[in-house]
């Protein structure tokens, strides 16, 4: 093990470590200390350092895992370490930090996850005491997490919970009093559990943090930090897509001398994909995509705002074309059912703000559709990679109008790829070449959640352009008029 003594006196002078959590979080969130030398970036660090190779090993058994553990792994299906796995696991195992530069895709999770339960095995958590906490951005990509981890965890005997936003408070105190070894939670949510004392961190010998730089961006640092200031030096992992910016300082205040392991930055992972601009009128907009939403094949579409979301989804559904809506505004239920439909295929097509843009992982999804442009290079990059994730490859489109092309072209750039463009047009060849393209079949998709709440704007008298399908028995004439939708879009910012 690591001698840490040094930052484990300098965690322990800090009074924030001594109140034992309560109220810790109703201060002022304290500036981080600026690095004391200028330093290269670590994701240049990370760009400039030789590649290692990762030794072969073909078991889980061969990295010292317990055969419990291996046990699940293989009913599970998992057999053979992916290798950032057999990069860090030897070293989480021993108690090193580790630092790594990894996507959703990966096989970060199990990279984290088997060392913190290995870690964790033969031990036993207080009521209120989490032994170990992994943080995550999104509920959704805690509610995976937990599905990867809870069955190892039970193998051993531990319990692992989760406590995100969204879900019954008291259900998540009960379950903390009845003693946590692994918690996976949100950071919001896990500081008010702190804040009410149903939750205590100075227990915590483990800490993972997942998707650290959408933590950042989701303006969860503030929370990131308090919760780290409360957890006891103990062994510490940091998994991003990115090391830059907030991201950076964190590691370089939280973890002590890790080993670092890059799988691909976001940027490398493009190359697996083809990217293409569709480049359409307006008028055509809405029959492109809704001939592109009837391929087959798991399915994609970023837009915007919650709004437009609820609306095409709406709209796609009511000419034959089995989509379901994923945004911030929807209750966890349907946003968790939303998600397990289409994982597990009864779904074909996701319309999704950026919420579902990272950490999700779903396998076989063959096209993402950029129904709005997203809103800079990183987000290209992120929304993309829900295609040709471990090692398959995928289909990116960008759906342009006039207007948009030069924004496009300077975001495309700037993310590195180098998309094709083709002028489309509904029914064309190079439509249905390049997406698989179909005519939606015209039969509205029986609703459920959608007749509850009809979308805004629906039924719209709005003429030219409006796509009905094959049959064109459908009467839903909304369509989405240009006009309309920026004032919307405006409105919805
Ligand atoms: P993650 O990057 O952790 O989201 O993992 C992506 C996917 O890879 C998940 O579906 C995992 O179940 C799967 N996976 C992770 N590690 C392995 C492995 N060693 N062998 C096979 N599948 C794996």
């Amino acid at each position: 093990m690591h001698n840490r003594s040094a930052s484990a006196d300098r965690n322990s002078r800090n009074p924030r470590n001594r109140v034992g959590g309560k109220n810790s979080f109703d201060r002022a969130p304290q500036r981080q200390r600026p690095a004391r030398t200028p330093a290269p970036s670590l994701d240049r660090e990370l760009d400039n350092m030789p590649v290692r190779a990762v030794p072969t090993v073909n078991s889980f058994e061969e990295l010292g895992l317990s055969a419990k553990l291996c046990d699940e792994l293989a009913r599970a299906g998992i057999k053979k370490p992916f290798p950032i796995q057999s990069a860090t696991l030897p070293d989480a195992l021993s108690g090193r930090d580790v630092l790594g530069r990894a996507q959703t895709g990966s096989g970060k999770t199990l990279a984290f996850g088997l060392a913190l339960l290995s870690r964790l095995d033969g031990g036993k958590a207080k009521p209120k005491y989490p032994r170990a906490i992994v943080l995550v951005p999104t509920r959704e990509l805690a509610m995976q997490v937990s599905d990867a981890l809870t069955p190892l965890a039970r193998s051993l005997g531990l319990w692992c919970r989760t406590v995100v936003g969204g879900m019954s408070f008291a259900k998540q105190a009960d379950a903390l009093r009845r003693g946590v070894d692994l918690l996976i939670a949100t950071p919001g949510r896990l500081s008010d559990h702190v804040r009410q004392g149903t939750c205590v961190l100075d227990e915590v010998a483990f800490t993972a943090l997942d998707e650290a730089d959408q933590m950042a961006d989701m303006g969860f640092m503030p929370q990131v930090r308090a919760i780290l200031d409360l957890t006891p030096v103990g062994q510490r992992m940091l998994f991003s897509a990115t090391l830059d910016g907030d991201v950076e300082q964190l590691v370089r205040r939280y973890l002590h001398e890790p080993v670092t392991h890059s799988v691909q930055s976001a940027k490398a992972s493009v190359t697996t994909m083809d990217h293409h601009v569709l480049l359409v009128s307006k008028e055509d907009k809405p029959a492109v995509i809704a001939e592109m939403a009837a391929r087959e094949g798991r399915t994609i579409m970023f837009l915007r705002t919650k709004h437009h979301v609820d609306r095409l989804t709406a709209k796609l559904r009511s000419i034959g074309v089995n989509a379901g809506a994923l945004h911030g505004g929807k209750t966890q239920g349907a946003r968790n059912r939303v998600l397990g439909d289409f994982k597990e295929g009864s779904l074909p097509v996701l319309v999704a703000t950026d919420v579902a843009a990272r950490g999700i992982h779903v396998d076989g999804i063959s096209l993402v559709v950029h129904v709005d442009p997203p809103a800079d290079a990183k987000g290209y990059l992120h929304r993309a990679g829900r295609t040709a994730r471990a090692g398959e490859s995928g289909t990116v489109v960008t759906i342009v109008t006039h207007q948009e092309r030069r924004t496009v072209a300077r975001m495309t750039e700037q993310a590195g790829v180098r998309p094709t463009s083709t002028t489309v047009r509904p029914g064309g060849e190079d439509l249905v070449r390049i997406t698989g393209a179909r005519i939606p079949t015209g039969e509205p998709i029986v609703e459920q959640e959608q007749t509850k709440r009809p979308p805004r704007g629906g039924g719209h008298r709005n003429s030219g352009g409006g796509y009905r399908g094959q049959g064109g028995r459908n009467n839903n004439r909304d369509r989405f008029n240009p006009r309309r939708a920026r004032s919307d879009r405006s409105r919805e910012r």
